[in-house]
């Protein structure tokens, strides 16, 4: 997802408390940003925050940082925040791909990725988010116990997904290519935006969870 660049969007995002600069400081101390020491999850790649702004709300103990590569997508998460009373949520603009510099061994203890964007040529492989690269990057940062959870409507990119997860050393915990019927993997889910628009085209969501236990 890139919108249309929006003017003033930078100055916006420098000044506005819900954004965290000065990230790489932070690594190792997430928690003194949040004042407490609940679990920390992230969605990477979170868009305009529909997703992880609804979790933050329904999960007051859990604290939740948003990543966004996009100035102007994640404008549209600000706007939303800005209308809403809450301590656990805050957000990033980076590539995803320094996450290792931002967040320390053991500190997250679970990651979202959310209709990951499909990088269909095989050469960038690699910047598919649940590539082998990027889970080698989410162990680094991930608690023993945490989990990768991963949805999207692209078949292609959930059955790469699959055999990445393998080839990463990790364990498929539990899947499905069609979470909107599957009880129990559907329990409490939350749409995000870009599944609310393609399951409402019809297509089937699927969902993997990935851990090392
Ligand atoms: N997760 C949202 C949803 O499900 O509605 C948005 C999905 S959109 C297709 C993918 C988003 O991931 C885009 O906003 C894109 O800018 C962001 N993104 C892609 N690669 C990224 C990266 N390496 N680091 C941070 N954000 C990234």
């Amino acid at each position: 997802m890139r919108l249309r660049n929006i003017k003033g969007s930078r100055d916006i995002i420098a000044t506005s408390p819900y954004v965290i600069h000065d990230i790489e400081e932070k690594k190792g101390k997430w928690n003194t940003v949040f004042g407490n020491d609940h679990p920390i999850y992230i969605e990477v790649g979170m868009g305009k925050g529909q997703f992880i702004i609804e979790q933050a709300i329904q999960h007051p103990e859990i604290n939740f940082i948003g990543i966004e590569k996009y100035s102007s997508v994640l404008l549209r998460a600000i706007e939303k925040r800005e209308t809403l009373e809450m301590d656990n949520i805050f957000f990033i603009r980076m590539d995803a791909e320094h996450i290792t510099d931002v967040f320390d061994q053991d500190e997250v203890s679970r990651i979202y990725l959310n209709f990951s964007d499909p990088w269909p040529k095989d050469r960038h492989a690699k910047r598919r988010l649940p590539s082998r690269q990027f889970f080698d990057r989410y162990n680094k940062i991930l608690k023993p116990d945490g989990v990768v959870e991963f949805k999207t409507d692209n078949k292609g990119l959930f059955e790469f997904a699959l055999e990445e997860v393998v080839e990463a050393g990790w364990d498929l915990k539990a899947y499905t290519f069609d979470l909107h019927h599957d009880e129990n993997m559907c329990k409490g889910n939350i749409m995000t935006e870009y599944e609310e628009k393609f399951s409402s085209m019809g297509n089937p969501i699927h969902k993997l969870i990935a851990d090392r236990e």
